[in-house]
């Protein structure tokens, strides 16, 4: 569906975006991810011309855009569903007629019908006759994301799409707008900068940084497989420990963690998620002889957040946050034990 290949992109002296290549297929929605300033959005506005080609390719449905005598093909004729973060309603026309503006090939009554069957989807039927002026930025966007979506195009290229909305109406609007892509069978391409959001609605993301892709796969396996210390901790806190490896292992105060395929000797990162530490209180039948205890317990809601002083074997106190599913809050001071879960730890090379 799209389709760039090496794309570079300079704001003068700053290297925008740095030799990116990335793929969206039919009706897959793809994410790029990464902190702000990364060029997430830049390399949007290429995709969509709305933003010069300085250098690489794109393709949409295996059509360059840029044509042999060098000119680029306007975004309103290539069939793509756009919506920027200045993406404006048109403030002379209701919503009905903003979302109606676009499916101009379709007899006056079909039209209206369409609109409004894109605006009650997402939930502003209601004010389909009022004007973009007396709307909330959080109303607007749903608008222009029902603007975005009702002519059905083949490639939808949304920048921060729900960023106006509430905690609870975004939850709400992310599902919907996740059911209406798949059910039409659009490519997307969706930038956030929210890890949680590109989980939620990604069949793939991009995660970037200073302008490179550094890892492009499925949420899964960047979440489990993050190919470097940057990609683990983006997707939440982790704990932090340095070892050296002996015998494709390395010790840590939670115990030896695998290191196989890194070279004996190699001073190593190794990085836990909270809930691959988990807590078993001493005393338990579980559980067996661990130097730790309980600094502070936290309910998060859905977790418990836990505060752990932990004793090396050399007696050295290292600090270790733990999160368990639902109520779980040890007093202060409680002896407890931890077990390592080895698929949410990751072992980098220290340079
Ligand atoms: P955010 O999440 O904050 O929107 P982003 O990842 O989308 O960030 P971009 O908007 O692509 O980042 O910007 C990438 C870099 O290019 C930033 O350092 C930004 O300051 C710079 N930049 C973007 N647009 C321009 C411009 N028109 N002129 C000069 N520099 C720009």
């Amino acid at each position: 569906m799209l389709y760039m290949e090496n794309i570079r992109h300079d704001f003068g002296n700053l290297r925008a975006v740095d030799d990116v290549t990335i793929d969206v297929q039919p009706g897959e929605v793809v994410c790029l991810l990464g902190p702000s300033g990364c060029g997430k959005s830049t390399l949007l506005r290429i995709a969509a011309s709305l933003e010069e080609l300085q250098q690489g390719r794109v393709l949409i449905n295996g059509e360059d855009m840029r044509a042999p005598s060098g000119r680029l093909t306007p975004p309103e004729r290539r069939n793509v569903g756009l919506m920027f973060q200045d993406s404006a309603l048109f403030p002379h026309l209701s919503v009905l007629d903003n979302v109606a503006f676009g499916l101009d090939r379709l007899p006056a009554r079909q039209r209206r019908e369409r609109a409004m069957e894109f605006l009650d989807k997402l939930g502003m039927g209601a004010q389909a006759e009022r004007y973009p002026h007396m709307l909330s930025g959080g109303q607007q966007q749903r608008v222009a994301l029902a603007r975005a979506l009702a002519p059905g195009p083949g490639l939808m290229l949304l920048d921060e799409p729900f960023s106006a909305l509430d905690a609870r109406l975004r939850d709400r609007i992310r599902d919907d707008t996740l059911h209406l892509l798949k059910k039409a069978g659009a490519g997307t391409l969706l930038v956030t900068h929210d890890p949680e959001e590109a989980m939620f609605m990604a069949d793939r993301i991009a995660l970037m940084k200073d302008g490179r892709i550094l890892q492009m796969d499925r949420p899964v396996d960047l979440y489990c497989n993050p190919v470097d210390p940057f990609v683990a901790t983006f997707f939440g806190e982790v704990n932090r420990m340095e070892g050296v490896v002996e015998n494709e292992s390395v010790a840590t105060p939670l115990g030896r963690v695998d290191a196989r395929g890194i070279a004996d000797g190699t001073p190593v990162l190794v990085m836990v998620r909270p809930e691959g530490v988990r807590v078993v209180v001493v005393g338990h039948p579980d559980s067996h002889h661990r130097e730790s205890h309980v600094v502070m317990s936290r309910l998060l809601g859905r977790n418990s957040m836990l505060h752990i002083c932990v004793h090396d074997e050399h007696n050295r106190e290292f600090h270790m946050h733990s999160t368990m599913p639902g109520v779980f809050l040890p007093q202060e001071n409680q002896r407890v034990e931890l077990h390592l879960d080895q698929s949410q730890t990751f072992v980098f090379p220290l340079n």
